[in-house]
This record gives C-alpha cells, structure tokens and sequence, in this order.
C-alpha cells in the first residue's frame, strides 16, 4: 500500500464532519458481505499501446486460457484462501492485493505481468547485458514481473556461460570511498579505454554514476578534448574533473581546456586505481559489457541496460536527467514520465551503499572460507584467459596458496584469493559459482610463494592496462605471454 501511494503527492487535510458538504465515501457503511473488497490500485491513461512488445503480451493474456482466468479472478477479486481459486491462478494468489487490469494488459503495481510464454524470451533480453544476479533483478523490477521472476533470474544467469568465461578477476570495490557530489554531473571521472576493438572515451558523473561513451578516431590530446567538450555540451561543464595522468590528460592542451572551460582538473595515480574509486570501477564495468559483443548481442544496448538498472536504488538515467530511458524491454508508459529525484534521499541512499560496500570489502577481504583437498573450483590460467575448472590437490605450505589440478592434468598454484569455489560432483562447463562471495579482494601473494614453484603461477591478477595511451603497466613477470598492444 505504502509503495503504491509513493508514486501520488498527496495533501491530506482534516477537516470537520460539519464543514462537509456531502458525506465522504468512506463513511458509506456497506454490509461486508455482500459487496467485495475492491481497491483502486491503479490509475493509469495506459489505453494507447504503441508498443509491438506490448500488444503481443495483450494478445498472448486475451488467448491465454490461465491469462483469462486470472483476469477474470482480478476483475471478480479475491476470496479469503488461496485453495479457492482455480489452481492455474494460485501462483497468483500470493500478489492479489497488487493485481491489476487495465487496457488488456495486467500490472503488479505499476509493472507489467509478462505471460509465461513470454517469460524466457523476456529474460534473454533481461540478461543481454551480461550484467550480474543482482543487477539483472533489479533491472527486472523496474518494469516487469512474473510469480518466479528473481528465482529464474538467477538461474539464468548463473548458468550463463558468456558471463562465467569473462568474469573480471579484479573488479574491486574502491578503498577510499569518494565524496558523494550533492548535484548531478558536478564532478566527473574520465578515462580511455578499448573497446569492441577501437580506442573509446568514458566520462562517469560521481553523482548518478551516468556513463557517456564515445569512440574516439585516435587518442590525441586534441580529439579527447573534442569528444571531452562534446558531452559536456549535452550534460554541462563539470566543476571538476578526475583522470589518471596519462598523456593527454597532462597535456598543455588538456590544461588549457580546464582553463577555458573553469573546471578544476585533478589526477589521480595509474598505480593506486582505488584512489579514482568510482570511475575506475565504472570503467571495468562498462568494459565488462563488450562481453555482449562476443554473445552477439550489441553494447550500446547493454550500455543503456546499464543506464536504466538501478544502483542506490535510482537508476543512473534517473539521478542525471529525472526520466527512465526505454530500451526493448516492456515498460509501462507512466514509467516513461519525468519524476524529479529527490536529493536528500538519493545522497543518503548513496552514502548509505557505500558504507555497505565498505563492510562486504572487509569482510570478503578476511574470511574467503578454507578449501579442501578435491574441492571443485575456477581459476584462471593466466590474467586474459577465461575462468577454467580445476580440483584442489593439496593445500601449498605457502599461507592461503593451494595447489590445483586443470581438466588436462598440469598443475597450478593460486593464491586462495584467485580460486573460486563451485558446485561439487558436476562436470559440465556452466557449473555455476556459488560458494563464495563475489568479487573476491586480490591481494599480493608473497614472494616466497612465487619463487617456490616449478609449476605455472599467478600471484596476481592484472593490474588495469591501457599501454597504447601511454600509461605505464604493472606487467607481471610470472606471464609469459602479456598481449599488449604497444
Ligand atoms: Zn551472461
């Protein structure tokens, strides 16, 4: 109920029964057992349907024998217990109160019920930006629903192949928390980085964690300043702006750029990328989504999945420009409307999650749980390759560094900070990995673990690497074969 009338500014007045014109419909006392409960749950102007999509969820409710029922069941409401419908509407029965018709389609609240032979194929297009379970489920619940919905959530996308096989191996959260800006796009992190292949602009707002994109012809000082100048043009000029000091940012260009446009430019160290915090992270995560590309699925695609999913729940669209952006998915046109965010909320919904964020660092920092011999797990065999199966052989003298076995017989060496345990007694690729927390903290492994080996190691994962910009990279002499564009 509380959820339902956040969407409605409401002034509530007392006023006296004398100062009444006519009785008030709710003291209207009708005998309870002969008119049913029925609550205006919704009021919406949702009868124009423009959208493919949603005419074909209408058409698939309005032949749907199950569909009708439930309909039916709404429209007549609903008896005390749940054995007295029909049992095809019982997975129902749970969200009656939130149960809507309106215009052929029908809502939980304000999210629209996707028909079961709609589901998997909605759920596709749910995941097509490969983001993670939690991710993906709020994206969902933005828009949609279905009884079920979360549970096949995560079943999809801890079976997904394409996200197992590029799952970041250094996605850390920031150390140092940054300083929440009080107004979008106030402060602003940028970066250059590759993608699909091509050299690519990112600016992040530190307010809304909005991303702009742009693929850049080359990486001059004065094609970045001109893509720089492009998207400040669309959201505004920053007040201040945060990169590494790669050289087009230390460029006197770039210097004259802040000095012209009376933003103030700061650089943050390549080799403590914590102390970016949000950028950098923003950054992998974006990246992360190229993976799209290899399940041929398109990025910008993912890219505006990105926009629209919330983080401290405000989608990043949201806190930038007040609007959710449509994208394939089915969405209700009110939810298309402008709805100013309120900012006091937001910040301390913001600082409240990183406070969270800072907890889960310590705690996964200290207390990744102990494997045994013969436990099931992923590695990888070096910092660009995918996640692969391996089976502990034995626990290594080295504290926290165990010795393990890949599907083709060779040893290897972790550090328990690089080994992801998964799902016992089962062979096949797509196990998915669910014993440990997510996002592991990698930390240095000690230099008498790495020198004691005969057998391939990896004591650390890559550190960020962006050599054709010019930056300086933390190759790791223990790899071989580092494929650096220079
Ligand atoms: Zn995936």
């Amino acid at each position: 109920m509380l959820m339902q009338l956040q969407a409605y500014d409401i002034n509530l007045v007392y006023k006296n029964g004398s100062e009444m014109y006519i009785a008030d419909a709710l003291s209207r006392a009708f005998p309870p057992e002969i008119i049913p409960e029925r609550f205006i749950h919704l009021m919406s102007s949702e009868s124009y349907v423009t959208h493919r999509k949603l005419q074909a969820i209408k058409d698939e409710i309005h032949t749907n024998e199950t569909m009708q029922l439930l309909v039916k069941q709404i429209q007549d409401g609903w008896p005390d217990h749940k054995i007295l419908v029909p049992s095809e509407v019982q997975p129902y029965y749970p969200y009656r109160q939130e149960l809507t018709t309106e215009g052929g389609l029908i809502y939980k609240a304000h999210n629209i019920l996707i028909p079961p032979s709609l589901q998997a194929d909605t759920l596709q297009k749910l995941h097509q930006s490969h983001q993670g379970i939690e991710k993906t489920k709020r994206l969902a619940r933005e828009s949609i629903f279905w009884p079920g919905m979360n549970s096949q959530i995560e079943e999809l996308v801890s079976n997904c192949s394409t996200c197992l096989h590029h799952t970041s191996a250094n996605q850390r959260e920031p150390l140092h928390p940054h300083e929440i800006p009080s107004r979008p796009w106030q402060k602003v992190g940028t970066d250059l980085f590759d993608w699909n292949g091509k050299p690519h602009l990112i600016v992040v707002d530190y307010y809304s964690q909005y991303p702009e994109v742009s693929e850049l012809r080359n990486t001059k000082a004065r094609t970045v300043i001109n893509k720089t100048k492009s998207i400040f043009s669309r959201h505004r000029i920053p007040e201040s702006v945060v990169s590494d000091n790669g050289p087009q940012y230390s460029s006197e260009e770039y210097k004259q750029f802040a000095n012209n446009h009376k933003f103030i430019h700061n650089t943050i160290s390549p080799r403590y990328p914590q102390s970016g915090g949000l950028h950098e992270k923003t950054v992998q995560t974006v990246k992360n989504l190229e993976k799209c590309k290899v399940a041929n699925q398109d990025p910008y695609l993912a890219l505006l999945d990105y926009r629209n999913t919330p983080i401290d729940g405000i989608t990043p669209a949201q806190a930038l420009m007040s609007r959710r952006l449509r994208s394939p998915l089915p969405i209700s046109q009110r939810k298309l409307n402008p709805k100013p965010v309120n900012r006091t909320t937001f910040h301390a919904a913001c600082q409240q999650q990183q406070q969270q964020q800072r907890k889960h660092y310590d705690h996964t920092a200290k207390s990744l749980p102990p494997l045994e011999k013969g436990d099931a797990v992923r590695f990888k065999k070096d910092p660009q390759a995918a996640w692969t199966h391996g089976t502990v052989i034995q626990k290594h003298e080295a504290p926290q560094s165990y010795v393990i076995k890949s599907e083709n017989r060779t040893e290897y060496r972790r550090n328990r900070r690089h080994l992801r345990k998964t799902r016992k007694h089962q062979a096949d690729l797509d196990t998915p990995d669910i014993d440990d927390p997510q996002d592991p903290i990698p930390q240095p492994t000690t230099n008498a673990e790495r020198n004691s080996i005969q057998i391939p190691i990896a004591p650390n994962p890559p550190q960020l690497k962006t050599s054709r910009y010019g930056r300086r990279i933390n190759q790791n002499p223990n790899y071989k074969t580092c494929t650096n564009g220079a």
